[in-house]
């Protein structure tokens, strides 16, 4: 895909409350879209960071191929190749029992979660960030914020952490920090199940533990949560008055609610915000923006490397 040409998007069936027309990928040069995004970062007082899937996926956390078939092998075998095609996929089989869903998710817990360091993507996201006034707001659950030194408090997880577990029927508002349970299980796990003995079981109503993650009506929303959640939005308030910069990171039509649309919808409304998206396929801006917004697509490890780089000029 050529980024240098001003194109339409003809996305017919695109709903976001704008017009599909008014998204183009923008007419110039990445060397320019450097100078400008670096321009905007450095004069801004407030930095907002939204970041999805593809920025784990460009730090290198991809979830399919030769990652998950090398850690997976032995799954794939089991549950066979047409179901176990990725990280993702198999995160939604129907495992038979809690010995074979825990054999899956503390693997999938320590592959993504707890065995990687902080990658160079986020580390230098950071150096960016760190002097400025910043807040994430993210949909990934890889704790890769916190690993690479952002602050607790200004990180908002809305949709859980690999870390944590919770009631399955979310009886009680309260989650659990799983890590010493699963890297037990990653070291008793035979023939992809955990031993009976170390399926979690809630502590209030006796039932299934499930991952803390967003998958259905379920989720558990605890103290902290609510608390990040309270943050974000003073964060917000401040960015209502300040001049700002939202830096959109890999946020694909998954969950587009949470950061796409309303990410969008503040810069259309207020004029002291810029707007920069970085995404590899669909690095398309509303051309009503004008240069309050750059939209850089292609690998972001790079692109962030490349700001990194001129941040420290
Ligand atoms: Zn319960």
């Amino acid at each position: 895909m050529k980024q240098s040409q001003k194109r339409k998007i003809n996305w017919s069936r695109f709903l976001s409350g704008v017009p599909a027309g008014d998204y183009i990928f923008q007419d110039i040069s990445y060397a320019e879209q450097m100078e400008q995004a670096s321009a905007l970062i450095k004069e801004a007082g407030l930095i907002l960071i939204g970041a999805g899937a593809g920025a784990s996926s460009a730090a290198g956390l991809t979830y399919g191929g030769e990652r998950f078939t090398r850690n997976f092998g032995e799954f794939i075998e089991k549950y066979g190749s047409m179901y176990m095609t990725d990280m993702y996929a198999a995160g939604f089989y129907p495992f038979p029992t809690e010995e074979a869903k825990w054999g899956y998710w503390s693997k999938h817990s320590m592959i993504n979660r707890f065995l990687p360091p902080a990658l160079p993507l986020y580390q230098q996201l950071y150096e960016i960030v760190k002097e400025k006034e910043y807040f994430v707001l993210t949909t990934n659950v890889d704790h890769q914020f916190q690993k690479a030194g952002f602050q607790t408090e200004r990180i908002f997880a809305t949709q859980g952490d690999y870390g944590n577990i919770q009631c399955e029927k979310g009886c009680h508002p309260k989650i659990y920090d799983a890590e010493r349970l699963f890297r037990q299980m990653d070291q008793a796990r035979y023939d992809c199940l955990v031993p009976s003995v170390m399926v979690p079981k809630c502590p209030v109503c006796g039932g299934n533990m499930a991952m803390h993650l967003r998958c259905d009506r379920y989720f558990v929303e605890d103290e902290d949560w609510h608390e990040a959640a309270g943050h974000y939005h003073d964060f917000l308030k401040k960015m209502e008055q300040k001049k700002g910069v939202l830096l959109e990171l890999g946020v694909g039509f998954n969950t587009p609610t949470i950061i796409r649309f309303p990410f969008e919808k503040m810069v259309r409304e207020n004029r002291n915000l810029s707007f920069i998206r970085l995404n590899m396929n669909e690095a398309f801006v509303p051309e009503s923006f004008g240069n309050r917004a750059i939209g850089i697509g292609g690998d972001m490890a790079k692109v962030i490397s490349d700001l990194y780089n001129r941040s420290s000029i």
